[in-house]
């Protein structure tokens, strides 16, 4: 592999530390420094997902959003606000912590944000603020790593949806409020997600918008916000920060959504501040939107580089962004850019170069009539590329420099990227990118036999795309034709050989068939190399149940337990392992470890009456000194199924 002739040369480390911003974060402060707790603003962060900047605000085009002009008005605007990557996950982990997603390490949607790195909620937590956040949709569900710190996290869906309106979730957030009293600060984090494609606002939006439905989308959230702001206002002196996660293509530059192309379509952002210490205007310093993070700390009172209260003082900084998923799952260049002053520079490949101050549509590319200096092409040639899932010997990288990467986040510390030397540009593979988004969505909504000439298509023209392989195989796999699928594994493996992403869906192909058992050492190996792939972490979980419940109807406990307690480490929240493992120690006589595990049991859980009645048994047999106050709770609380038993058991009569 020769990485410097796709332009990649191997990356030097410590030259981009600073840029990944692992120099910058805000040191703890001592107990007792800075203001008290009470003097503290309750701060409001609401995150507006697929909204592009010219879609919000006071200079936006054919939309009226006065509830975000107001917040505007009242406080600071950054005109030239970029997001760090335009996808949601990523994009919100960087505001989350104040890293660019190498620092981070989650460059997709469905990945795991690392328990080591500090995040925003924790460290406001930890100087008395109280924390909630209510998200809008799936691709930020608790299981995807930024709940942490938060004392509520609202990611619930009505029915089997997986995002909600903005209406419903500012319903439910001023619900929160309503019972959220007391001289605590409060920190609350809102999304909205509903920009987002498909566009269907609702009435009078839907009138209004009629021709630009994506418009009406970011009107009907518009109103959300003004009843947000208006509630959160009213509890006392407030700070609030709304920014976007990224914009949305709409069809600039070839692309119809977001996440392939690093334009400003999906990079440029709305961002406004307004509290305390914030001076109102308007700012056309380039800024990253990692530095929601700095801002947040800012007004807790911690001490910290990057926050944008002060702009006046901020240090003009090179701003990075990338989109790595045409690299990561079609195989195209790695894109990163650098917008510092008025030009924006890219590099998918080779350098593209684009003055915004003329040219904001990034229509003319100036290419090597912009003259860049070294500091620029450094920083972009040594953003490193994240490995594409490929299991291979680790690179050449020193103990320090692996050591500084995993301190950074950086997951695949151990694998080096592979860029194929004829991978495609992005920019010049728009033409396919309709199909992909057409192709993907027939698959997500499981209408396979749509989605598979469309797949063959798309390998016709880009017979290195490993996404689309891989969606085929699947495809064929959901159809049950065998034959099909096992070529279109064998044509994915050998164009990424020992990828996790072939060897995650062969192992949902063998799930889905007699076979099944097949897919639990494929799971274990990528679960055991990249532990933040929640896919295969959730799969190698519903397996490991199943291996249990075998186990359990062949009364082979002990294999039974070893396979329940696996499932329960892979997924924590899903409490029937949990109530699984009560009746299995129950069974083998290890009464402390029943017990522990029917207490993780909550009363939310549709068989808690199974777990009380298993847990006063297990009292009964600890001689606990409140089993017949559990006794009483089992019969309190029985169901159909347990009051049987209940009436049956001899541990319950004396
Ligand atoms: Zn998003």
């Amino acid at each position: 592999m020769n990485r410097r002739s796709t332009g990649w040369p191997a990356f030097a480390i410590a030259g981009v530390l600073a840029l990944l911003g692992a120099c910058d974060r805000a040191t703890p402060s001592p107990p007792g420094a800075g203001p008290s707790v009470t003097s503290r603003p309750s701060i409001l962060l609401v995150t507006l997902d697929t909204t592009r900047a010219d879609a919000i605000g006071p200079d936006a085009t054919g939309v009226e959003t006065p509830s975000f002009d107001a917040v505007a008005a009242r406080g600071l605007r950054f005109r030239q606000a970029y997001s760090t990557i335009p996808e949601t996950l990523p994009s919100h982990s960087s505001m989350m912590t104040g890293l660019y997603p190498a620092g981070h390490g989650v460059h997709e949607n469905a990945r795991h944000l690392s328990v080591t790195l500090p995040v925003a909620a924790e460290r406001l937590k930890q100087t008395g603020y109280r924390t909630a956040a209510f998200v809008s949709s799936f691709a930020l569900a608790r299981r995807f790593g930024l709940a942490r710190g938060f004392d509520v996290y609202d990611d619930r869906f009505p029915g089997d949806r997986s995002e909600r309106t903005a209406k419903e979730t500012t319903d439910a957030v001023l619900a929160h409020l309503a019972q959220t009293d007391g001289p605590q600060p409060v920190f609350l984090w809102v999304h909205y997600y509903d920009p987002h494609y498909p566009y269907a606002p609702p009435e009078p939006y839907r009138s209004k918008y009629a021709r630009d439905p994506y418009r009406g989308e970011v009107a009907a959230m518009d109103e959300q916000i003004g009843r947000l702001v208006h509630a959160f206002d009213a509890r006392g002196p407030s700070a609030i920060l709304i920014v976007g996660d990224h914009g949305e293509g709409l069809g600039d530059h070839g692309e119809a959504q977001h996440g392939d192309l690093l334009y400003n379509a999906t990079m440029h952002v709305p961002l406004a501040i307004a509290g305390p210490r914030v001076t109102a205007g308007v700012s056309d310093t380039p800024v990253s939107t990692r530095r929601v993070f700095h801002t947040l700390l800012d007004w807790a009172g911690l001490p910290t580089d990057h926050s944008l209260i002060e702009h006046g003082a901020a240090v003009a900084e090179a701003v990075l962004g990338e989109a790595m998923k045409p690299f990561l799952e079609y195989g195209w260049q790695p894109q990163v850019m650098l917008v510092t002053g008025r030009y924006k520079v890219i590099l998918a490949g080779r350098f593209e170069a684009y003055d915004l101050t003329k040219d904001s549509g990034e229509t003319r590319n100036l290419g090597s009539a912009v003259n860049l200096s070294a500091d620029v092409r450094k920083a972009l040639e040594d953003y490193p590329v994240p490995a594409p899932g490929v299991a291979r010997a680790p690179d050449a990288l020193d103990e320090d420099a692996k050591r500084r990467l995993a301190s950074l986040g950086y997951v695949s510390a151990g694998a080096a990227p592979v860029v194929r030397k004829d991978a495609p540009r992005p920019a010049d593979m728009t033409g396919l990118l309709a199909s992909i988004d057409r192709a993907s969505g027939l698959f997500a909504a499981g209408e396979y036999a749509r989605a598979i000439p469309l797949f063959e298509t798309i390998l016709a023209s880009d017979p290195h795309n490993l996404d689309a392989a891989l969606r085929l195989a699947t495809a064929h796999s959901s159809l049950g034709h065998e034959a099909q699928a096992v070529a279109a594994f064998q044509r994915a493996a050998a164009i990424a050989p020992g990828s996790q992403d072939v060897r995650t869906y062969l192992a949902l192909h063998y799930a889905r068939t007699k076979e099944w058992a097949r897919a639990v050492p494929l799971l274990e190996q990528v679960v055991a190399e990249s532990p933040d792939r929640m896919t295969a972490v959730e799969a190698l979980a519903t397996l490991k149940a199943r291996e249990g419940q075998l186990a359990m109807d062949e009364e082979r406990t002990e294999a039974a337990i070893a396979a329940f307690a696996r499932a329960r480490t892979l997924a924590p929240s899903a409490f029937r392992n949990d109530l699984e493992l009560g009746v299995l120690y129950l069974a083998a006589r290890r009464y402390a470890d029943a017990k522990a595990a029917l207490d993780r049991v909550p009363s939310s859980h549709p068989e808690y009456p199974m777990a009380l009645f298993k847990r006063a048994q297990v009292s009964v047999l600890l001689n606990e000194g409140d089993k017949d106050a559990r006794i009483e709770l089992a019969r309190r609380k029985a169901d159909a199924i347990t009051r049987p038993l209940i009436e049956r058991e001899r541990l319950f009569k004396r």
